[in-house]
């Protein structure tokens, strides 16, 4: 059976599946990537793993891949913050040595882009956005039916627009950075405002920092808390405002969101919704822009995406 092997290399773990023409995942696996002590540690257990999947009655058709701080040019994965590697891991050359069979890398975001292309959401679109909204805040751009890229390959980082002059720290070093604001993190940096700044009692009170995730704020939003629902309101604001100014940029047919806040599903989508139709452009009002879930759900729009890059 000829099948491709897709892979998503992310910071907490490293999944991987066997993965049909159509799009059907038949086998998969994961491994801990923060475990690892190094690159080779991580080659080791990406071998044992593949070797384990594929078996002896599968034909590999080849290898794609999503990676945070892929350079895709180079097919290696460079300076990655959250991944226990030297500054320059040569990931393409490294499994075509062994396979012998075409490797592919990208972006992470490019990889869950790439899925909602070809078997997800957004399939059959020619200009669409897929945000994902996670730890941190990643984008994908589809304009023109052509993943955008970028002269050195790092365009489209929509988490990294200032959407707030001399707003929240960023980790990439400047202010008021969408992801500071429309993020996991960003939600609950919002939730922490609150708190210091009104009067209003609620169970988030008793959480610490460290303590609090996302979750906390998305079931006290449930369960009526008025501090975590005004959380999601102003997170959905300036996500709407930012959707209103990226559809200025590129007229997407569809905006897709996916990640663990975009989970949420009204708490965030409906304030989001109205935002960005108060912001839109005349010629974008009316809900023209449609805002959807991702079709994939998380785990699945990176490997697919990554397979598509070796059926597509
Ligand atoms: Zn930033």
């Amino acid at each position: 059976m000829q099948l491709a092997l897709g892979i998503d290399i992310g910071g907490t773990s490293t999944k991987l599946a066997l993965i049909d023409a159509a799009g059907h995942i038949t086998a998969r696996s994961s491994f801990s990537t923060s475990d690892r002590a190094d690159e080779h540690d991580f080659f080791r257990h990406l071998f044992a793993g593949i070797a384990e999947l594929v078996g002896d009655s599968v034909e590999l058709v080849g290898i794609g891949a999503g990676a945070p701080s892929a350079n895709e040019q180079q097919g290696t994965i460079e300076n990655a913050a959250n991944l226990p590697f030297s500054p320059k891991v040569e990931f393409c050359k490294t499994l075509r040595e062994r396979y012998n069979l075409p490797v592919t890398l990208v972006k992470d975001s490019n990889a869950s882009t790439l899925g909602e292309w070809h078997f997800g959401a957004a399939k059959g679109m020619k200009n669409f956005l897929l945000l994902t909204l996670g730890t941190g805040l990643g984008c994908g751009i589809v304009a023109n039916g052509m993943l955008l890229g970028g002269e050195y390959g790092h365009g489209g980082e929509a988490g990294h627009i200032c959407v707030q002059p001399h707003g929240r720290a960023c980790g990439c070093g400047r202010l008021g950075c969408t992801e500071t604001y429309v993020s996991a993190t960003g939600l609950k940096r919002t939730a922490f405002e609150l708190m210091a700044t009104t009067m209003h009692d609620s169970p988030l009170r008793s959480l610490s920092y460290d303590a609090m995730s996302a979750r906390h704020i998305y079931e006290a939003a449930l369960s009526g808390d008025f501090l975590a629902k005004k959380a999601f309101a102003e997170t959905g604001e300036v996500l709407g405002r930012a959707l209103a100014d990226m559809a200025a940029w590129f007229e997407p047919a569809a905006i897709v969101l996916s990640g663990g806040l975009a989970m949420a599903g009204d708490l965030l989508f409906v304030p989001t919704l109205d935002s960005l139709e108060r912001h839109a452009l005349a010629f974008h009002k009316g809900h023209k822009i449609n805002v959807i879930p991702s079709a994939l759900g998380e785990n699945d729009a990176a490997l697919l995406g990554a397979a598509a890059l070796v059926w597509k």
